[in-house]
């Protein structure tokens, strides 16, 4: 978890653990004059590396023979250890293709993803993406679902149960581990695949507009609770939402995307102490500023879909 005064909790909310070990050069609150005079300590070699950086990513899609689409075009972004970052722009500037690259379920087309200062090259238990379609199986139970991806990755039985229960009790749905997904609401369910995504344990969370069907009093409940387990587990959440609200809501920092192609226009830094909430001013005139910049890039996606169908 990053250190930075804007993840300053009030004393109401516990503060986070602090999985970042940030040993190496301190020994009991103490900086080390020399190494040699302690026992070896679990050194964090990726101390100042980015959980996740993209070098000069650029993407482009094959449209038809002899077309390409350029989606993303040399996008550069360092990530934080415990940051929670959101990325927004209009509908089509590439901002589930920046997801998919990072989960490695798309190779780009030239540049570079590293996690951890190591390229991906395809997907990985480290990395868990989670979309407004949730994919969660209907034939299991609440708890059937949580354990499935702890399953595939051959937990013991009993570690697993204690796990689903664990991690149904954060999202707060412990009563509901023997319900199938048809008998929960919408927030319920969202609730769901973000215990069975944590229940895998990653490093980094990549959210694709997973509350964008809700009604918003069970978004705003989901935002709190996401909040709550971010600080708690320390991921990295790198979530793409077009609601510029719930960005300057969520976000340690906001990037915003161009419309097609797909490049990093501007960066905002949210210094907002949280917990926060979405009618809180300064959340509002942050998410103003952000819109401000954002409109220029809808107006221009409008024209183009206009222009397109003039063309029909
Ligand atoms: P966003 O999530 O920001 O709405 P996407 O990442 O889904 O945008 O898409 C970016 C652009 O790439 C869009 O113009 C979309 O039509 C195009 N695109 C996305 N996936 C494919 C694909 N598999 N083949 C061709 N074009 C695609
Ligand atoms: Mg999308």
């Amino acid at each position: 978890m990053s250190a930075s005064p804007q993840n300053a909790y009030p004393s109401a909310v516990p503060p986070p653990p602090r999985r970042f070990s940030g040993r190496a050069n301190v020994f009991q609150g103490k900086p080390v004059a020399s190494v040699s005079e302690f026992p070896a300590v679990d050194v964090d070699v990726n101390i100042g590396v980015p959980k996740v950086a993209l070098d000069e990513i650029s993407l482009s899609y094959k449209t038809n023979k002899h077309g390409r689409l350029v989606a993303l075009d040399k996008i550069s972004l360092e990530v934080k250890k415990g940051e929670f970052l959101c990325v927004v722009g209009p509908s089509g500037c590439g901002k589930s293709t920046l997801l998919h690259l990072i989960a490695g379920l798309n190779p780009q087309t030239s540049g570079n993803v590293l996690m951890d200062g190591k390229p991906v090259t395809g997907p990985g238990t480290d990395r868990i993406l989670i979309f407004q379609e949730l994919g969660l199986f209907p034939w299991l139970t609440v708890g059937g679902n949580v354990e499935f991806g702890m399953k595939m990755k051959n937990v013991p039985k009993a570690e697993r149960e204690e796990k689903v229960q664990h991690f149904l009790r954060l999202v707060h749905l412990s009563k509901f581990s023997n319900s199938y997904i048809h008998q929960l609401s919408g927030g319920m369910r969202q609730r769901v695949a973000l215990a069975r995504a944590l229940a895998t344990e990653p490093d980094v969370l990549l959210m694709d507009e997973p509350f964008a069907a809700l009604d918003a009093q069970t978004r705003d409940l989901l935002h709190d609770e996401l909040e709550r387990i971010w600080a708690e587990t320390g991921s990295t959440i790198i979530f793409v939402t077009h609601n510029v609200r719930e960005a300057a809501r969520l976000a340690d920092r906001v990037v915003l995307l161009t419309f097609r192609p797909g490049r990093v226009k501007q960066e905002f830094q949210v210094n907002l102490p949280r917990p926060r909430h979405m009618e809180h001013p300064d959340v509002t005139r942050m998410a103003r500023t952000v819109l401000d910049c954002l409109r220029e890039e809808i107006n221009k996606s409008l024209e183009v879909e206009y222009a397109d169908e003039k063309a029909r």
